[in-house]
């Protein structure tokens, strides 16, 4: 099984005793004692170096190997769907790209289809999106109960009265998604709280402003080959691979973003 990047917890024991060392000496050296460097937002600090680079999307490799979320998604799905569907959705999104900039700069929109074009790029951008964030926030099943921690946990027992309500809920926009799609948590930074989206094909019908924190995709790609028609089963073994401590820390950027935004004087 090769391996082509750092686990995450490989990430958080060897960047993060470097950056507490780092900035333990930086503080030595400030007058005052300055709070270590916050470690909130490395997960979509990697999502985004990963998603994009030199001017390309690009696709991120997976944070842990093909057979790592067995037994429940397989090696073989994890590969055909991460190295075949997921690159796919990159280069169409780099192509429609590349035409939309062709066309801006020849200023000539006669016989373009540009509904067609932003159709595009709202597929293959919501594709790239949305497959991103579904691998960041899936890890290897964990022993015992796969619940959430943290700030993110607090939010779902507030919105949903508890995380098996939440997970009820959940599970019944994924199953009920029609043909392909996906079920998305999201933050609410009006509410400070969390909602869940039911999301078609790739397009990524949300509320502007109301970012993604973790997803499930049930496109018959990311499960046929092992669950056939059973769509429950698969979500429903796809909860033992939610990466808690990830949603945590993604709700917890977009968090302390809204909050910057609360406090910034007029
Ligand atoms: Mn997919």
């Amino acid at each position: 099984m090769e391996k082509n990047t750092m686990t995450r917890r490989e990430i958080l024991t060897k960047v993060a005793p470097a950056a507490a060392v780092m900035g333990a000496s930086m503080g030595a050296l400030a007058q005052q004692a300055q709070p270590p460097p916050q470690q909130t937002g490395q997960v979509m600090k990697n999502m985004a170096d990963q998603m994009f680079a030199n001017g390309q999307y690009q696709l991120p490799p997976l944070p842990y190997e093909y057979d790592a979320l067995e037994p429940h998604v397989t090696a073989e799905i994890l590969r055909i769907h991460h190295d075949i569907h997921h690159q796919g959705y990159v280069n169409a999104l780099n192509a429609t790209v590349q035409k939309l900039d062709r066309l801006v700069r020849s200023g000539n929109y006669d016989q373009v289809n540009l509904a067609g074009l932003m159709r595009d790029l709202s597929y293959n951008g919501g594709g790239h999106m949305l497959h991103s964030l579904y691998w960041a926030t899936m890890a290897p099943p964990k022993e015992g109960q796969n619940v959430p921690e943290g700030e993110i946990a607090d939010a779902i027992n507030q919105r949903y009265g508890s995380f098996d309500q939440f997970k009820t809920y959940f599970t019944q926009v994924a199953v009920t998604t029609k043909d392909s799609g996906w079920a998305v948590l999201i933050y609410a930074p009006f509410a400070e709280s969390v909602g869940v989206f039911q999301v078609g094909d790739h397009d990524l019908s949300l509320v502007p402003g109301a970012p993604p924190l973790l997803t499930v995709d049930v496109w018959e790609h990311a499960y046929y080959l092992q669950y056939q028609n059973k769509r429950a089963a698969y979500v429903d073994a796809w909860w033992n691979l939610v990466n808690w401590p990830a949603v945590n820390e993604i709700y917890t950027f977009y968090r302390q973003q809204n909050r910057m935004a609360e406090n910034m004087q007029t």
